[in-house]
């Protein structure tokens, strides 16, 4: 891995909005080595582990890059394994995040399934607060979003600034379908959350996770039966 030049936030945000006009018809792996090629060590990957699509396309950008999985202590035992094998078999280098609190600890201090009666609150110390602290040392990080996934992600840039965290924020695969996702998880063998083949199109933790019917959009059985549909990570 390289040294890479410190930047100010303007200079960063700056970057983002000029890269993402630049790379809006670029591969995701012209994007990815982009991005490794500007941040180098101060660039990761952001998985759920769902696939690990985004994982395998940055380490043949970037051997050995950083991937940051958030384990939120209510994951599915399918979504660990698969962390576990990405990390055997990749030439990744898996770093898991885990909240302040444990479940047990959550649940003397908010009371028990708090994801039932505050999903907002839970996402926010389960997932949002790690992931910014994780983020810390890095200028730029990379996710899974895809404009095909929902009407709140139809206008996700390919590179743009995350004002929030005040960090880039890479979307290699945003322009891609699910159709194209798969073609290059069959082309390349990528390792997939077996739960993908059981029903489930997007897999988050297990509370808030349902199988979806046919013709429902992919994240539909995330937070069912609320208005929730994001976990405040791409807000
Ligand atoms: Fe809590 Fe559900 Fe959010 Fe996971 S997805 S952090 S269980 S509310």
């Amino acid at each position: 891995m390289t040294a890479t030049q410190e930047r100010t936030e303007a200079e960063l945000a700056a970057l983002a909005e000029r890269a993402g006009r630049d790379l809006e018809d670029a591969s995701p792996l012209e994007i990815l080595t982009w991005a490794a090629g500007v941040f180098g060590e101060r660039f990761c990957v952001t998985s759920s582990m769902e696939d690990a699509v985004v994982a395998h396309l940055a380490a043949r950008a970037y051997p050995g890059v950083d991937v940051v999985f958030l384990d939120t202590g209510y994951h599915f035992p399918e979504t660990i394994g698969t962390r576990d094998a990405v990390a055997e078999v990749m030439d990744v280098n898996v770093i898991t995040l885990t909240p302040r609190r444990t479940v047990a600890e959550q649940d003397a201090e908010y009371g028990p399934k708090l994801h039932d009666r505050d999903p907002d609150r839970c996402c926010a110390l389960r997932k949002v607060a790690p992931l910014e602290e994780g983020l810390a040392g890095y200028d730029a990080w990379a996710t899974g979003l895809r404009r095909d996934e929902s009407p709140t992600r139809a206008g996700t840039p390919v590179v743009g600034w995350d004002a929030r965290r005040r960090k880039v924020k890479v979307s290699p695969i945003a322009r891609w379908t699910q159709r194209d996702v798969d073609a290059y998880v069959a082309e390349h063998g990528v390792l997939t959350n077996p739960l993908l083949l059981d029903g489930y199109a997007s897999v988050g933790c297990a509370p808030c996770t349902r199988r979806v019917s046919a013709g429902e959009d992919a994240r539909a059985g995330r937070w069912a039966g609320s208005n929730k549909t994001e976990c405040g990570l791409h807000g």
